[in-house]
């Protein structure tokens, strides 16, 4: 039937999924195992093996911590939030990230914008991933404009708008896929978590990019 195609469908993911985090913790676990091993061998003079472990067991944490939000089922604590005030506090959060990129981020928004129902630390953390990518989709500078507008009575969609990069059509489908990354130290997961977290809210999230030109991701939530 229809439900057991879905449902082998979902567990090959799954497999392919538990495949790829295997993969991905592995290489930093057996770099530290390699550097214990000479730091056993040479007791003295091992400050770099212990800057290159700690960097290897913070990408473990890092891995992991964004994996931890698919496994969980569903939201647990919701809550009326102002999408203004969560985007404002997320700007502070990764300011540093933009001037070090010379990206300026602009906020546009209409008044009066209706609350949003949201686990508020998850909804961050898909804005973040978000504008993060729109970030380095700008390794000369730029602007990230993010606009918020109510559609309708019962939709707010937010949108991030930069001028980088851009993505290339034939790349488009790969977005979102676990592991697809197109940068040296990604781990390709951020978009995958940021969709599972719109999911979640019952919203839409969609990517529209010109290479050259840079790229919009849109995401309507509903405030019901
Ligand atoms: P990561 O950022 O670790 O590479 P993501 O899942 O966040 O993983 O993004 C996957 C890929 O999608 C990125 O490597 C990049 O190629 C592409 N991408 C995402 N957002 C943008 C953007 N705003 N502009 C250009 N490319 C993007
Ligand atoms: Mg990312």
């Amino acid at each position: 039937t229809e439900e057991m195609v879905r449902k082998s469908e979902m567990l090959s993911m799954i497999g392919q999924l538990a495949a790829g985090v295997a993969h991905e913790i592995r290489n930093p676990l057996t770099s530290i195992k390699g550097f214990l091993q000479l730091m056993q061998a040479n007791a003295t003079k091992n400050e770099d093996y212990f800057t290159i472990m700690l960097t290897e067991l913070a990408r473990i944490e890092f891995i992991i911590s964004e994996f931890l939000v698919l496994a969980k089922p569903q939201l647990v604590m919701k809550e009326r939030r102002n999408l203004i005030h969560l985007l404002q506090n997320i700007i502070v959060l990764v300011e540093t990230h933009a001037i070090l990129n010379n990206v300026q981020i602009f906020l546009h928004f209409e008044p009066e914008l209706p609350l949003i129902l949201c686990e508020e630390s998850q909804l961050k953390q898909a804005f973040v991933n978000i504008m993060k990518n729109a970030i380095e989709a700008m390794p000369d500078g730029g602007e990230l404009l993010i606009t918020v507008n109510c559609e309708g009575n019962d939709r707010v969609v937010v949108q991030f708008i930069d001028d980088g990069v851009g993505v290339p059509e034939e790349i488009m489908p790969k977005l979102g896929e676990p592991f697809y990354t197109t940068k040296e130290k990604g781990t390709g997961l951020g978009l995958m978590v940021s969709y599972k977290i719109i999911e979640n809210h019952r919203g839409h999230i969609q990517v529209r990019s010109t290479p050259q030109k840079g790229t919009t991701v849109e995401i309507q939530l509903p405030t019901e």
